[in-house]
């Protein structure tokens, strides 16, 4: 069986992943199964370019086919802030709680309308040496004032999607499976992935 390399340590997102792709033949491995693996330095200034440092990286180091994503929260109201240092928002060493807890702090105060937001998802796709392609995706919502529901990883209990009344903790994980920044872009890679192998 092919293997897919996702180089990410984060357990939420590859937990995503692998759902997101189950439908493909393919052994599905995150940078747990390489812990020798160089460390890449996320010095983009978007999402895909960083997308596409992990993928190169860990496919220079592998010569495998090698899926990078990059995503993050964007809020308005803070110019689009933490963008691409979301998983690094209250500093280096910061988890989920840390961030969330820096995020409500900065919106102390301001009204619902000011709050809205949106998870962007870039992931690029390589072969090798080979670049597949590269593709993203995108969830617009709003920022909670409370956390609600125990669903997802990260900015989740805070992010509400008003179709459905309900923040990305509450949704069920199949529902945030069609209509989430990680799901559109997955759709793509999808694409990428038939091309590949
Ligand atoms: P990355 O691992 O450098 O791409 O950082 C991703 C960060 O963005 C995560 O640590 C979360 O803080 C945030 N994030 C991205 N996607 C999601 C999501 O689907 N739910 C919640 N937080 C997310």
């Amino acid at each position: 069986m092919k293997e897919l390399i996702v180089a990410t340590k984060n357990k939420g997102k590859l937990r995503e992943i692998k759902e997101l792709l189950k439908e493909f033949d393919l052994n599905i491995t995150s940078l747990a199964e390489y812990p020798d693996a160089p460390d890449i330095i996320e010095d983009g200034k978007e999402f895909f370019e960083n997308a596409l440092i992990k993928a190169r990286i860990i496919a220079k180091y592998t010569g495998k086919l090698v899926l990078g994503e990059d995503s993050g929260i964007e809020v308005e109201y803070l110019n689009n802030a933490p963008g691409i240092f979301s998983s690094r928002f209250a500093g280096e060493d910061a988890n989920d709680d840390d961030n969330n807890a820096k995020l409500i702090k900065a919106l102390d105060g301001v009204p619902k309308d000011k709050r809205t937001a949106r998870y962007r998802c870039s992931a690029a796709l390589i072969d090798g040496e080979k670049i597949v392609g590269v593709v993203d995706g995108k969830c617009e919502g709003y920022i909670t004032t409370e956390p609600r529901g125990q669903n997802g990883f990260g900015y989740d209990p805070y992010f509400y999607i008003e179709a459905y009344g309900k923040t990305f903790g509450e949704l069920d994980p199949e529902i945030k499976s069609k209509i989430s920044h990680r799901a559109e872009a997955l759709m793509k890679v999808k694409e990428l992935i038939r091309q590949a192998v």
